[in-house]
């Protein structure tokens, strides 16, 4: 969906993208680390309200540390 715009469920192309943000006390769209916190953008279809979540390649580090076993 990120790379097609193309919605997979009903094959729709109006695709709405929400960046990820932090507001204040780590509200928004965000997975919280220890001290800082991760943006996680989000993919909506417009016709059928599926939605995909995608994390910042550059990102992905911080969660493995702080999530890996
Ligand atoms: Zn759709």
């Amino acid at each position: 969906m990120k790379n097609t715009n193309t919605c997979p469920k009903c094959g729709s192309r109006d695709i709405l993208k929400i960046p990820g943000y932090t507001g204040a006390y780590g509200s928004g769209n965000n997975i919280p680390l220890t001290f800082s916190t991760v943006k996680v953008h989000r993919y909506l279809c417009c016709n059928c309200g599926f939605s995909e979540e995608w994390i910042n390649v550059e990102d992905i580090p911080r969660l493995e540390n702080k999530f890996k076993r």
